[in-house]
């Protein structure tokens, strides 16, 4: 083992050994479990983050996203596995020893202190040279574009402008990793979305790894290199947006991410099922699912196109007929939810330019694309339909 210096401090400290020769800033947790009395709330998770990695914990309320963050901070230990950052095993060892630094949704900012005193206060408490607190403090302000506001009072700045600050408090003790557990939580949507760009920014500047806890879908969507999708303390599925969105490994993920249709059928083949409504077939088979299987067959109403009724097309796989039950106009798109019969309803949505007028009572015809069909084994815990924002059935 090596003595590694602590960042943080500026000083070698003993707990600061490298365990394995894990680059500065990787997080590795394996088999890490968490209980609460009878309760798992991290059920043997293993993840990887990579040095300068963006990673989103994703998952609705309960699922073990702060818990992970909180044992990767220190302030939780785990009852089993092991957590090591920057290849240092780090059980045991107190979170202001760790090379990590968390902000959270509510900033704590003193008020009777400057800016440029509250960003330099855990660098005073750790008796860091004068000289070196102003050139830090001044560093972390740039990085957060918010130098001139240095001698402002929390309570004169807005709420993104206290957030920045909470950031560059965090950031001026130098962490190899941000723990971020919803940061932006508090802030209206504007501003949302104004610090999600900002913050991708910010990362990619400083090059650290941000390990960052939200259970808004769009926000992990827009700012994360890979997103881990929890759900009962477990992680379902760990890869970049595009493959999260486009190619989820179950229903579970397919239902939690964007808008989706799921139909439920029986496998008839390994690309074609029996529903009630008809025939639905996909051109990506999936090997857990097998003749005879109770499926649900998703589909994102991006790709269900959706035409005036078509009264002699002769009816195939994947091409259903029904009526309008509403038109929803969200701006670029528009929304169309089309009841098929037998208790299926299809939610198509269209780009607003090539959108069919079809209002409500209208006959249609839905199709889609084999390529835009998935097949998962029928979950109970999928959702139905996921339903679109401003439509309802
Ligand atoms: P949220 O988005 O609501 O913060 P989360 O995904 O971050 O949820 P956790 O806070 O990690 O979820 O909680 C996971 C589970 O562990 C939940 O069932 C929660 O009730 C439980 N839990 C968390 N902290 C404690 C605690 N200190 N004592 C008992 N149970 C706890």
């Amino acid at each position: 083992m090596t003595t590694v210096t602590d960042d943080r401090t500026g000083s070698n400290s003993a707990a600061s050994t490298r365990d394995r020769d894990e680059p500065k800033g990787t997080v590795v947790l394996e088999s890490v479990t968490k209980r609460f009395g009878t309760a798992i709330a991290v059920d043997s998770i293993d993840l990887r983050v990579e040095p300068g990695e963006f990673l989103s914990l994703l998952g609705p309320s309960g699922c073990g996203k702060t818990t992970t963050l909180r044992m990767l901070a220190g302030f939780e230990q785990p009852d089993a596995g092991s957590i090591r950052i920057s290849g240092q095993d780090v059980l045991g060892i107190p979170p202001y020893k760790r090379n990590v630094n968390t902000v959270f949704q509510a900033y704590a900012l003193f008020p009777h202190l400057t800016i440029a005193e509250n960003v330099a206060y855990g660098l005073q408490q750790t008796k860091t040279p004068k000289s070196e607190i102003r050139t830090r403090v001044a560093d972390a302000l740039d990085m957060v574009r918010m130098r001139s506001f240095a001698d402002r009072k929390p309570q004169q700045l807005s709420g993104g402008q206290q957030q920045r600050i909470a950031l560059a408090r965090a950031l001026v003790n130098r962490p190899s990793v941000l723990l971020l557990d919803e940061p932006l939580g508090a802030l209206d949507r504007q501003l949302r979305e104004e610090m999600q760009l900002e913050l991708k920014l910010l990362q990619s500047r400083v090059g650290i790894s941000f390990i960052f806890v939200t259970h808004d879908q769009h926000e992990a969507l827009s700012m994360s290199d890979r997103i881990a999708i929890m759900r009962d303390g477990r992680i379902e599925q760990l890869a970049d947006a595009d493959t999260i969105y486009g190619a989820p490994v179950n229903s579970y993920v397919a239902g939690f991410i964007g808008q989706q249709n799921f139909i439920h059928a029986t496998a008839a083949t390994a690309a074609t099922a029996d529903a009630a409504i008809g025939t639905v077939s996909t051109s990506s088979t999936n090997p857990a699912v097998s003749r005879g299987d109770a499926i649900v067959a998703a589909v994102r109403p991006e790709f269900v196109e959706l035409t005036a009724a078509e009264t002699t097309s002769a009816r195939t796989a994947n091409r259903f007929d029904g009526t309008v039950l509403s038109t929803s106009h969200l701006g670029e798109t528009v929304q169309f939810l089309v009841d098929l019969g037998n208790d299926i309803s299809i939610q198509s949505r269209l780009p607003t330019p090539s959108a069919p007028r079809l209002f409500e009572g209208d006959r249609a015809t839905v199709s889609f694309s084999p390529d835009s069909v998935q097949f998962f084994p029928a979950d109970s815990t999928a959702p139905e339909h996921s339903q679109p924002e401003g439509v309802t059935s």
